[in-house]
């Protein structure tokens, strides 16, 4: 069984007009325990609304899951009581952000803000042990004199630091689950390779799982078990992160791997550079949603939306792979 489940999700808003507009299309994939997959996408995608819908925190009234189901360790997260939902949320599946400083609350010393967490899931451990567990989390993320640290406010760290902060804290409650949305977005490159190889190095150690949110292939590609490409509200390929590097079936991805540095081509060659937008909640088109950015495509393609399909290799494996495009087989032999 994996850990989590995400079958046909849908997410939708309702606009000023009262109309409701869908943002996440029937995407499904799943992750099993101690294992990462990564989930990319151009910004706007919907990828930050899914790991909202399945930390139930999307933005209500506007925001709901309007269908599908998401599933951990088996049990539909939308049929929980609110207790439930808040003992599995924060204590069994962990979430970081882009923005640690909107997380952390400024006027509370990170010492205390670990001790908080702690206090929430192991309200039984004493003072002492609660500070010592807080002082080993700020070693393990690798904050320099961390005894020190433990008194200081977040506006007295660096972005890189207060993301290490954060990592404690979301590590404080021991989660299955690990959701990163954009972590290390904000941050340089230096400090970003840091932190993508912290996040390994902890998830080795702790044997959580990891759903790795960004727009960033390159940098998913490092961590990813499975990877999973979004597109405009729907995932238009998802497979094992190998295969989707060595073999990739859809245009959309297969543009996203000419575009990474060292994939043999200029990176604005002008074969592969995508021209076009994204098409518009309000403009969804009837047929494939890449059609008009897409160089393969064809009258189909703008008729039919494809459905994603199983590719053929996988049939065999039990690894699960799929791919949404009509003309996916002749593309990519
Ligand atoms: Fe391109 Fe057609 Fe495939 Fe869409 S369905 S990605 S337009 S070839
Ligand atoms: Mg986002």
């Amino acid at each position: 069984m994996s850990l989590l489940s995400v079958e046909q999700l849908r997410v939708a808003i309702r606009g000023d007009d009262g109309v409701q507009r869908e943002l996440v299309s029937a995407i499904s994939f799943a992750i099993a325990s101690g294992q990462t997959m990564g989930l990319v996408g151009e910004s706007g995608c919907g990828k930050s609304l899914t790991a909202m819908a399945i930390l139930d925190l999307l933005p209500k009234p506007q925001a709901l899951r309007s269908g599908g189901k998401i599933l951990f360790k088996g049990d539909d997260l939308a049929q929980l009581s609110p207790k439930a939902l808040r003992q599995i949320r924060g204590h069994k599946i962990a979430v970081i952000f882009q923005d640690p400083m909107s997380a952390l609350n400024p006027v509370q010393q990170i010492g205390r803000q670990i001790i908080e967490v702690l206090k929430l899931h192991f309200p039984q451990q004493s003072r002492a042990v609660q500070r010592a567990r807080a002082l080993e989390l700020l070693t393990e993320v690798g904050i320099p004199a961390p005894a020190e640290r433990l008194n200081a406010y977040p506006h007295q760290l660096s972005g890189g630091m207060r993301q290490r902060v954060m990592i404690a804290m979301a590590l404080a409650c021991e989660p299955e689950l690990l959701i990163a949305d954009e972590p290390t977005t904000a941050l340089d490159v230096t400090i970003q390779a840091q932190i993508v190889r912290l996040l390994k190095k902890l998830q080795e150690k702790n044997g959580m799982a990891m759903l790795f949110i960004t727009h960033d292939l390159a940098l998913v590609s490092q961590l990813s078990d499975h990877i999973a490409v979004m597109y405009a509200g729907k995932i238009v390929e998802y497979g094992p992160a190998a295969t989707l590097f060595s073999t990739p079936r859809h245009p959309y991805t297969q543009s996203l791997l000419a575009a990474l540095p060292g994939a043999g081509h200029p990176p604005k060659s002008p074969l592969l550079s995508l021209e076009g937008q994204v098409p518009s909640i309000e403009n969804m088109p009837a047929g494939c949603r890449f059609a008009n950015r897409c160089r393969f495509a064809e009258n189909i393609c703008k008729r039919s939306d494809p459905v994603a399909e199983v590719s053929d290799d996988q049939l065999e494996s039990s690894e699960q792979a799929s791919v949404a495009c009509h003309l996916w087989r002749s593309i990519s032999s």
